[in-house]
């Protein structure tokens, strides 16, 4: 943090000649001429004063002006001028005032050392700047610099007159009072604006506001005025002497609207004016006596110079208070002006990009869900401006707040959002599907949604079309699944009777034999005709002769094991497999059947028929290991029982070698 100082002085290069120790002897010389020179205008102000004020005044002299010059010599270039200060107050001493030589030696130490103290000590608490900007500096000014400077002053120059002759207590201390306050007007009318005489150091912090005009016709005016007061009006009775005090006025004018060190400046004229006065016999103050007249000086000096430093002091430090505000709010300016100008270039960045994407990007804050920028893309896509101002939000967009909602919840989870599927609408109320993803910014200290938008509806119709036809596929296949199931239903069943065909016996019957066997298990073959079948046609009609066999086909079917085959092997001829059964099984299985056809009559159209059947039985691998001769002996079996009487079964007889046994059942 910088905080603000009048600028210390920068030492101009004959200060730092002035300043150096000096080495060469060309520095040396010069050294000695600034010394001589400072000590010559020391001795010169005490002749001025002795010599216009001393003669003819009962009162000792009031304005002491070697006190302001060796005040203003010490601040401004330090303790070397010391021997200046000391030869030039002894020179002064001895040759103006006629002091003997231990008295005057004693009264110019106390005149050296005074204004040392003092000087010294401002200067180091000062650290170069004039003591007049600070109250702080201004109070050590009043009473390091003129108080106790004009104390030690005064008290030297005592001493040396005690030395010579001692006046008494009281008179000592009314010459010590005396002498303080010569020495402390002195100070306060002439070191001010010897000091001022700097130019870095003098340097006002606060920018004049009067224009140079204003100031000059302001300081020429206040300069009229107090001439008139001192030099023109004639104040026998002293009826006036309050006025000059009323100077003090433009004089705190000038140090508010112009500068300290012009009204310092324009202090040091009135009261130059005021001795001038005092000194002539004329003005308000000078009544009827030169000694109260430069009492009066005396004393307006004091109260002037002690007004214009306190009230200076604090003009200087409100100025320089609004001084560093203007320059804080400047400097606040210049940085909002820098981040609103980085602000809008960012912007413009962002929307450059945002403007270059190949696709609809829509920006919005996290908070309202506002839309900040779209790309032209995006408005394209949603057909309307979705710019800031139209006050849009994104929740404009969602067909349901369901939809929205999960978004939202989603980005709050995740932080972000990738190839998420919903339906949307643009300004016009058009709906389609979209594809979308979120990503988070932050942006200016606000968190922004980025929002990639792909317009999928088309993509969704084909996917919605391909599904429709996939369903439409679907079921074809179904229906030609089934059609192909009936189609080999169709190949392999008699389509009256419902049992196998003979395709499917010639397909079936080897490979039935081939496994059977090979497992050591018997196959019986029953070879089964309708008696007198022809008569029932004939009789009853085809239709009934059609019905009895589907009823025939049925009972077999219902009458026989999961895994034994019925075949309508031909016109009124069953055909029945008995995987795995012995022949004596058959016998009485086919004994069975026979019975079951006999004792349940068939209802056909209307009719009540009584059917019987003949059945051939063989059995292999007995009578044959081959389809065909199995087949082949049933036949030969069956045509047995016909030829026996019919309504009965015949066991095929065993092939040549082996024994023969009973061939024929009767019913
Ligand atoms: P048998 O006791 O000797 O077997 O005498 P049958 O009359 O049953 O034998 P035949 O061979 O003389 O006659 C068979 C009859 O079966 C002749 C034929 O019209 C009839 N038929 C054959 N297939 C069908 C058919 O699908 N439906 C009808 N209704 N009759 C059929
Ligand atoms: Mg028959
Ligand atoms: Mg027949």
């Amino acid at each position: 943090m910088t905080t603000w100082l009048p600028p210390p002085p920068r030492r101009s290069n004959r200060d730092k000649r002035m300043l150096a120790s000096p080495h060469t002897s060309r520095q040396k010389v010069r050294y000695a001429l600034v010394l001589l020179s400072l000590g010559l205008l020391y001795g010169g102000c005490g002749w001025l004063i002795d010599h216009f004020f001393t003669p003819n005044n009962p009162f000792p002299v009031t304005v002491w002006l070697p006190a302001g010059l060796a005040l203003a010599a010490v601040i401004r270039w330090g303790h070397r001028v010391w021997p200046a200060l000391l030869l030039g107050a002894l020179a002064l001493q001895t040759l103006v005032l006629g002091t003997p030589l231990p008295g005057a030696l004693l009264a110019a130490l106390g005149a050296a050392v005074g204004p040392l103290l003092g000087g010294m000590h401002i200067r180091r608490h000062c650290s170069g700047r004039l003591p007049f900007y600070r109250l702080g500096d201004v109070f050590r000014f009043l009473w390091a610099g003129v108080g106790l400077s004009a104390l030690v002053s005064a008290s030297g120059s005592l001493l040396a007159q005690a030395w010579w002759h001692y006046p008494g207590v009281s008179a000592a201390l009314q010459q010590l009072c005396a002498g303080w306050l010569a020495d402390a007007t002195g100070t306060l009318f002439f070191a001010p604006p010897l000091l001022f005489l700097q130019r870095s150091g003098g340097v006002d912090p606060v920018p004049a506001r009067a224009s140079p005009l204003e100031l000059a016709s302001g300081s020429a005016a206040t300069l009229l005025a107090a001439a008139v007061l001192f030099l023109g009006l004639n104040d026998p009775h002293g009826l006036y002497t309050a006025l000059p005090y009323l100077l003090i006025i433009p004089l705190m004018w000038t140090a508010a609207r112009a500068s300290l060190r012009s009204a310092h400046w324009l202090a040091f004229g009135i009261l130059l004016l005021a001795l001038a006065g005092a000194a002539g016999g004329r003005g308000v103050f000078f009544g009827d006596s030169p000694g109260l007249a430069l009492l009066n000086a005396g004393m307006m000096v004091l109260s002037q110079s002690v007004t214009l430093l306190i009230m200076g002091a604090l003009i200087a430090e409100r100025g320089s208070a609004e001084e560093r505000l203007r320059r804080a709010n400047h400097g606040l300016e210049e940085k909002v002006a820098e981040r609103t100008a980085q602000l809008a270039e960012s912007e413009a960045r962002q929307k450059q990009l945002v403007d270059a994407a190949p696709f609809p990007l829509v920006l919005s804050r996290l908070a309202d869900g506002v839309i900040t920028y779209a790309n032209e893309r995006a408005e394209r896509m949603f057909k309307g401006r979705l710019h800031s101002t139209q006050g849009l939000t994104v929740d404009d967009f969602y067909v349901t707040a369901q939809a929205r909602d999960e978004v939202a919840a989603l980005m709050r989870d995740k932080g972000q959002l990738r190839d998420h599927e919903v339906r949307l609408q643009d300004t016009g109320g058009r709906i389609f599907w979209a594809l979308i993803s979120c990503t988070l910014v932050r942006s200016g200290g606000t968190l922004h949604v980025i929002t990639g938008i792909n317009d999928i509806s088309e993509r969704k119709r084909l996917e919605h079309s391909l599904k429709t036809a996939n369903e439409a596929l679907r079921q074809h296949l179904n229906e030609i699944e089934s059609l192909q199931s009936g189609l080999k239903e169709q190949l392999v069943r008699d389509p009256l009777t419902g049992v196998f065909n003979r395709r499917y016996l010639d397909d079936a019957l080897p490979r039935v034999l081939a496994h059977t066997l090979a497992l050591g298990k018997p196959v019986a073959l029953l070879m089964l005709d309708a008696d007198h079948f022809k008569r029932i046609n004939d009789t009853y009609g085809h239709k009934a002769g059609d019905c009895v066999l589907s009823t025939l086909g049925a009972r077999l079917r219902d009458s026989l094991r999961s895994n034994d085959m019925v075949c309508r092997y031909g016109g009124e001829e069953f055909l029945i497999v008995l995987p795995g059964m012995s022949l004596e099984h058959a016998i009485a299985k086919a004994e069975q059947l026979r019975k079951v056809v006999q004792q349940w009559p068939i209802e056909a159209l209307d009719h009540t028929l009584n059917v019987t059947v003949s059945i051939g039985v063989a059995c292999s691998p007995l009578h044959a290991e081959d389809a065909e001769s199995l087949v082949h002996a049933a036949d030969t079996a069956l045509y047995v029982a016909k030829s026996s009487g019919r309504d009965r079964l015949c066991v095929a007889e065993p092939p040549a070698g082996m024994s023969p046994r009973s061939t024929t059942l009767s019913g």
